[in-house]
């Protein structure tokens, strides 16, 4: 039986939404005057001109240079969106060394693109990266120089495609990240929830009403260079600001004080980032002829997909809740009985088995705690690496055994780092730092390949 009302219903709830996102889309009041914006154009490229700052990625290119530019943009772009650009600095100058153009890059293996971005998170951002390259350099069109056209490169969205587009197409196309939303959220005093779907779209429609048509690459920059630093989050230096005649918020604060410019954006509460706990097992292997300082290290690939997909890193299980450390061996005991021959006295000979401590990494959304142990074994007479997995786990795991000297040189993350380090640590007789806390900016460097 038909129920000819509820399609009606749905369709009026529909229209009603649409007429309300049109209205906001048109709200011609929210947008700046023609006035405001000439004023903000030229004060703001007025201030880049002799502000910015001197970044290797903003370097003056010719006319038939462009491509290579898009490349530096589009490397630059990515890597920033993971961390500071002091950090960024030094991860851009390696990669621009290894693979200065996007033929160079497109030649590249995932391992050595996860090598050379190791440390700076978001792992997923490299491999695509990787790929978006390929398929450009695949293509038979060229480097794509338009927005819309670099939308369909893999790992290119809106922002990047803009970034690329203005800067090295001088394309007049807008960009939006969060140093923009900040500015445009003071300049218009905007106390709307920024992550909004449709205050996202209106902070898209004033960026794109303020670009400056004869340099949008120069003015996108200008506007996110103003957010990264004379704006900033929580102490905006509006006396030295070149906008601050136009700007809404600092008005609102110099009629009133207690009406900071800081209370824009509003401030969104961050969902927590959910809890697990992992069990590493460093698992060390000695030959017959090895002493107990040369051993080899067993690490596993990660899955292709998922979280840090294609990565290496050490044996490990994950638990939903807590566990004491006798429940941690024992689950660490059945998932190394059901992957590898480790029986004691049979297959092997336990020489030692050590917890080293605990840390806490946090992942965008999952806060995980992590023990540590190593566990030292020799191998039967005869045996070799190989005969440790049994043959299912060949079939189903890709792995491979590595000496320190090998270990100290990959790209590996900064968790898988931490661990390597506690165990270095233990073997150099120091006291391993228990319940050490981590989190993705507070990455060891020094062992980064150079
Ligand atoms: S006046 Fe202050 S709040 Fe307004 S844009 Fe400038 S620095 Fe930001």
């Amino acid at each position: 039986m038909s129920h000819p009302s509820v399609p009606r219903e749905k369709l009026m709830r529909k229209c009603r939404q649409k007429a309300v996102e049109d209205k906001e889309a048109t709200d011609m009041e929210d947008l700046f005057s023609e006035k405001e914006t000439h004023k903000i154009r030229v004060s703001l490229l007025d201030w880049y001109d002799e502000n910015q700052r001197d970044l290797p990625w903003r370097k003056r290119y010719s006319e038939d240079e462009k491509e290579k530019r898009a490349y530096e943009v589009w490397v630059s772009e990515i890597m920033l969106q993971q961390t500071r650009v002091q950090t960024v600095m030094e991860y851009y100058k390696r990669w621009m060394h290894k693979w200065p153009t996007i033929y160079d890059l497109a030649q590249a293996s995932l391992e050595e693109v996860n090598e050379m971005w190791a440390g700076l998170g978001y792992y997923r951002r490299a491999r695509f990266l990787l790929e978006g390259a390929k398929m450009v350099v695949e293509g038979k069109d060229g480097f794509p120089n338009q927005a819309s056209s670099l939308m369909k490169v893999k790992g290119i969205g809106e922002y990047t495609a803009g970034a690329i587009a203005s800067i090295a197409f001088n394309e007049v196309v807008p960009v939006v990240d969060g140093n923009v939303i900040r500015v445009l959220a003071r300049l218009k005093a905007i106390s709307a929830n920024p992550k909004d779907r449709l205050t996202i779209k209106n902070f898209w429609k004033l960026a794109a009403q303020l670009v400056d048509p004869s340099r949008p690459g120069d003015f996108n920059q200008s506007l996110m260079e103003l957010g990264a630093t004379l704006c900033s989050v929580s102490k905006p230096s509006c006396s030295s600001c070149p906008v601050s005649s136009q700007c809404r918020a600092y008005s609102l604060f110099q009629e009133n004080e207690t009406n900071p410019v800081t209370d824009y954006p509003t401030k969104v509460v961050k969902a927590k980032p959910r809890s697990d706990f992992c069990c590493v097992c460093v698992l060390e292997i000695l030959n017959q002829e090895r002493n107990q300082s040369g051993g080899r290290f067993v690490l596993l690939k990660r899955p292709e997909e998922g979280l840090l997909a294609g990565l290496w890193e050490f044996p490990s299980v994950i638990l939903d809740e807590e566990a004491d450390s006798e429940t941690r061996r024992d689950a660490i005991d059945v998932y190394l009985k059901e992957t590898f021959h480790v029986e004691p006295k049979k297959t092997c000979t336990v020489v030692s088995r050590k917890e080293l401590g605990e840390f806490v990494h946090i992942f965008t959304h999952i806060r995980r705690k992590i023990y540590v142990e190593l566990l030292v074994l020799q191998l039967t007479e005869g045996d070799t690496d190989d005969d440790l997995f049994k043959d299912e786990a060949k079939e189903n795991l890709t792995w491979k055994c590595v000496d320190s000297d090998v270990l100290s040189t990959m790209g590996l993350t900064s968790a898988v780092r931490k661990v390597y380090s506690m165990v270095e640590a233990h073997k150099q007789g120091l006291s391993v730092v228990a319940k050490v806390s981590s989190n993705r900016t507070a990455v060891s460097r020094k062992r980064r390949i150079s």
